[in-house]
């Protein structure tokens, strides 16, 4: 299993990073196996990072393998739907950015894939209208609708799969909406989907 995630999905998140907002393709990165937490597990905070700061994003679940997907199929790539945490030290993303070097331990590191419940694919219609929030200690900080997404599901997985072939049971992260922030130890977060909560986690 790997995780796909995309950076800078959403324009106003872009913007309070003061990163260019891209128009010809998403910028991608990657989270090995390792990155995964699941089953509302509490997330321990590493000591590498004093700024490590939540992204709430939509995931989608492959269902099945797939190289060079055409956009008019792409959606049957999609098992399921759900929230998940893109956990990133912003300081040593910060120091990679200055010096032009890879983004992985700010981005890749052991637990910093939060997993939410997933939804089947058939539970959504619409995948341009679908609403997601999260709360830190039950004071909502972000909120997403898919509506606003600059890369589409099905845009993401054309792009994506030319370069990797996607696999059953792989996972993409679809970008965070504004209004990220710092976790800190004793923070409970929660993030809902269409106002259902799927993932909950306690910064330990
Ligand atoms: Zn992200």
């Amino acid at each position: 299993m790997k995780i796909i995630c995309i950076g800078r999905n959403y324009a106003a998140h872009a913007k309070e990073l003061n990163n260019a907002v891209p128009t010809e393709a998403p910028v991608i990165f990657m989270k090995p196996a390792t990155a995964a937490l699941k089953d509302n597990k509490p997330f321990y905070h590493p000591d590498f990072s004093k700024d490590i700061h939540h992204e709430a994003e939509i995931i989608l679940r492959i269902g099945k393998n797939g190289k060079y997907v055409g956009e008019k199929f792409a959606k049957e790539y999609i098992s399921d739907i759900s929230v998940g945490l893109d956990f990133t030290a912003r300081d040593l993303q910060q120091q990679q950015k200055e010096k032009g070097l890879p983004w992985e331990i700010a981005k890749a590191f052991d637990n910093s894939a939060v997993i939410g419940t997933w939804k089947p694919v058939s539970e959504f219609q619409d995948f341009k209208n679908i609403h997601f929030h999260l709360l830190k200690n039950k004071e909502q900080v972000q909120t997403g609708h898919t509506a606003d997404l600059l890369f589409t599901f099905e845009q993401i997985i054309v792009y994506v799969s030319q370069f990797f072939t996607l696999s059953q049971g792989d996972i993409i992260f679809t970008g965070t909406p504004a209004g990220v922030s710092k976790i800190n130890i004793g923070d409970q977060l929660e993030a809902f989907l269409e106002g259902e909560l799927v993932l909950s986690c306690e910064v330990k």
